[in-house]
Order: structure tokens, then C-alpha cells, then sequence
């Protein structure tokens, strides 16, 4: 073998392609009822895109870019995530002069050069949803309602919802300031990434994962007492619709974007089976985001989720439907003297709409029949020679309750339209 998939890659093969498809299949068909629609943008950008639209002191954009210069000299990078990709195209298109606000999803591979382990890979796939130009908390509990109903529609229970706000430009300075008192005189007992994020991005202290620095953000204090009015009523606003639309959640102080396009709402949907780290889904409202990449001030809000994950976790459940891949028709020819009479009938059949296959290597009758039964075929047509000479074929049908009794003669100008009739009854 010449070489092997890169590391962080994987082949999704045929017989998983089913659960991919049943997955967005129903992503695809609630984005439709929610009123969103697809967008599909490039899978590589300008680099400086993802740097102002993701931010330059984030992981995603210090580590984990795949960035490279093409042959035209130009600095391009894969997408590591679609938001920023969507608010280009809805600058780039003008989306924002429309009298409604742009509500837009996507699916597709995304690339991070992360270490890959169980349901993280360097190629991986999220769908995600964009909402931009709407500012109130109903679109808030909206978006959040979506990710409610997708995970509840996909089956998954155990899963908990977490809300935050982290306030605004407004609000935010002050807290930051706070944020900054309270860990000056713990920098020593914070990580190394932690004490460059003091000057820079204080709040993303209260996420860090190391132990002793998740240990001092529980007595940090909390942005809830630095909100102005404003921010302090949008984030009620968007409880009451969610506890109204039945929606159980608890406030999460931790969960902060710490970057100053984000504000207001925060959320994160966690399966608690898959583990600790097991956010499956997370989003929120980022109103600077459109303005940071150029475009004129519009408010946005989104989430994003990670297929892998969510596949994963719908195997390990069992939620996954059963593969449906049985053939309607297997056209068995035992002499090879109407091999191309089997031959032309498939291709009939599959022009009219029906599943139909033959054996390539005209072996043996018995061995066609086994060939038919590995395809899980309902029905077999057997071009038997005593047939041929009335014109006929016989039909018998695999499903059959009475095996005795599971076959007939019919005549070949009907074969189209009887199995018609037969594989629509089947249905
Ligand atoms: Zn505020
Ligand atoms: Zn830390």
C-alpha cells in the first residue's frame, strides 16, 4: 500500500454513509421548518479572515490553523469553523440590505491541527446556524430552540442545557477590571496560558481546564454583577420564552466567549453520557462579529455543532436507524443466452424507478441466488429457458410468508409495470 489516510482523517465508508445521511436529513428538515436556509462557502479563505473573525489570541487561530501559502503567494487557510465564512458571505453578498434577517445553516468538513482522539479529528464536520439582523432575545430563545428540538428529534435524552450572558462592550470593561483584581494576586497559581490571558483576555480564565486554575474561578467574581439594565433584561427575556416553551436549563457562570465580538447570550448543550468535556453543541450572540469583518454593525447569533459527536453518541444509544439498503430486483439468468435480455430489463426497471441488479459473471444459477439473497433482493426474475419460449419470466417473490407458493409466470412486456405494482403495495 503506498500510504494511509493522514492522521486526524477518516473514510466515512458506505456502510456509515447511512447514519450521516439520516442525521441530516433531519437537520436539514427542521432548519426548514425554523425558516433557515443552506449556504455552502468555500472550504479555504483568506487566512486573515479566521484572524479577525475568530481572533488572533484563540487556540483555533494560534495552534490550530492548516495554513498555507498557495502559488499565487497568498496566505490561505482551511476553515477551521463556518461563522466567520457565513458573515463574509453575507457582507460580501449584501445580505444585510435585505428588509428581513438572513437566517442561514451549513454542514460540511472543517480542519484544526488538534491532537485527534475518540470524536476529535483534524477533518471534521459540523453543521452550524447563523441568524443575522435580529436582535431581541426571541431570536436568542429561538436559536436555542432549534438546538433543543434537533437533539430531542435525533432522540438523545440526558442532555442539559447551560445559559450564560457574558453582557456587552458596555458592561464588560468593568467586569474585566474586577476580573483582573481578583486574579492579581493568584498569577503565580495560574497556567502559563492563563497569566498571557490576564493583560490580554481575563475572562477566558474562568474556562481554562487546568485544575488549579478552574479551582480559582469558582470564587471569581460574576459577570451577572457587573450587567447594565440592558443586558440584565435581554437575558431575563430569553428565560422566561425558554421556561415558557418548556425548556429546562441552568445558568452556567463559566461558560464565557472571551472575545469582545460575543455578547449576551451564551449557550452550551452537553450529553452527559459521552463525559465531562462532552459539549456536543455550543453557540451565542456575537453583535461585533458582522463589524469586525467589515461589514455594517448587524446583530448575529448561532450555534454550532459537532456531527462526529453527535453520531457517536446516537450509536452508542442505539438511536441509529437500521440500514435500509435491500434491492428491489435481481434479474437471475441461469443460461447465458439471455444475459443480455436480463441485462436490457434492469436497465428498463431502473429507468421506471426500481432497485434492480444481475450477476456480472453469469455464474451459476444457484450461485445467482446467492448473490441475490446477499443483496437482500425482495423479488428475483429468473430468465429460464422453458419461460423464454412463452415469453415469460418468473417472478418470485423473496418475502414470501408461503415459500410453497411464492412464485409466478409473467410475460415479459409486463415485467415493467407489474413490478411497479408490486414494489409500490410493498412499500
Ligand atoms: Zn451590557
Ligand atoms: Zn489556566
Amino acid at each position: 500500500m503506498l500510504t494511509t489516510m493522514p492522521r486526524g482523517t477518516k473514510d466515512i465508508l458506505p456502510s456509515e454513509v447511512g447514519a450521516w445521511r439520516y442525521v441530516e436529513g433531519v437537520l436539514r428538515d427542521l432548519c426548514r421548518c425554523f425558516g433557515f436556509k443552506e449556504i455552502r462557502t468555500p472550504v479555504f479563505e483568506h487566512t486573515e479572515l479566521f484572524q479577525r473573525g475568530i481572533g488572533d489570541t484563540t487556540d483555533v487561530v494560534e495552534k490550530e490553523m492548516y495554513t498555507f501559502i498557495d502559488r499565487g503567494k497568498r496566505s490561505i487557510t482551511l476553515r477551521p469553523e463556518n461563522t466567520a465564512s457565513a458573515v463574509r458571505a453575507f457582507i460580501e453578498h449584501k445580505m444585510y440590505a435585505e428588509p428581513d434577517p438572513a437566517k442561514l445553516f451549513y454542514i460540511g468538513p472543517m480542519f484544526r491541527y488538534d491532537r485527534p482522539q475518540a470524536g476529535r479529528q483534524r477533518q471534521f464536520h459540523q453543521f452550524g446556524v447563523e441568524l443575522l439582523g435580529a436582535a431581541g432575545p426571541n431570536a436568542d430563545a429561538e436559536i436555542i430552540l432549534l438546538a433543543v428540538q434537533i437533539l430531542r428529534k435525533l432522540g438523545l435524552k440526558d442532555l442539559q442545557l447551560k445559559i450564560n450572558t457574558v453582557g456587552c462592550p458596555e458592561c464588560r470593561p468593568a467586569y474585566r477590571q474586577r476580573l483582573q483584581d481578583y486574579y492579581r494576586p493568584h498569577l503565580e497559581e495560574l497556567c502559563e496560558d492563563c497569566r498571557s490571558r490576564f493583560d490580554r483576555n481575563p475572562m477566558r480564565i474562568l474556562d481554562c481546564k487546568n485544575e488549579k486554575c478552574h479551582a480559582l474561578a469558582a470564587g471569581a467574581p460574576k459577570l451577572a454583577e457587573c450587567l447594565d439594565d440592558d443586558c440584565k433584561e435581554h437575558f431575563a427575556k430569553v428565560q422566561e420564552l425558554l421556561k415558557a416553551s418548556g425548556v429546562d436549563f441552568v445558568i452556567d457562570p463559566t461558560l464565557v466567549r472571551g472575545l469582545d465580538y460575543y455578547t449576551r447570550t451564551a449557550f452550551e448543550i452537553q450529553y452527559t453520557p459521552l463525559g465531562a468535556q462532552s459539549a456536543v453543541l455550543g453557540g451565542g450572540r456575537y453583535d461585533g462579529l458582522v463589524e469586525e469583518v467589515g461589514g455594517p454593525a448587524t446583530p448575529g447569533i448561532g450555534f454550532a455543532m459537532g456531527m462526529e459527536r453527535v453520531i457517536l453518541a446516537l450509536e452508542s444509544q442505539n438511536l441509529l436507524p437500521a440500514a435500509d439498503d435491500a434491492i428491489d430486483v435481481f434479474a437471475v439468468a441461469p443460461k447465458a443466452e439471455a444475459a443480455a435480455l436480463a441485462f436490457t430489463t434492469v436497465e428498463k426497471l431502473r429507468e421506471a424507478g426500481i432497485c434492480a441488479a444481475y450477476d456480472y459473471q453469469q455464474r451459476s444459477m444457484k450461485a445467482q441466488m446467492k448473490a441475490a439473497n446477499r443483496l437482500n433482493a425482495k423479488y428475483v426474475l429468473i430468465f429460464g429457458e422453458d419461460e423464454l419460449t412463452r415469453n415469460c419470466v418468473t417472478l418470485r417473490d423473496m418475502q414470501a410468508a408461503d415459500k410453497d407458493n411464492n412464485q409466478r409466470e409473467i410475460p415479459l412486456a409486463e415485467i415493467t409495470t407489474i413490478l411497479k405494482t408490486e414494489v409500490q403495495n410493498n412499500e
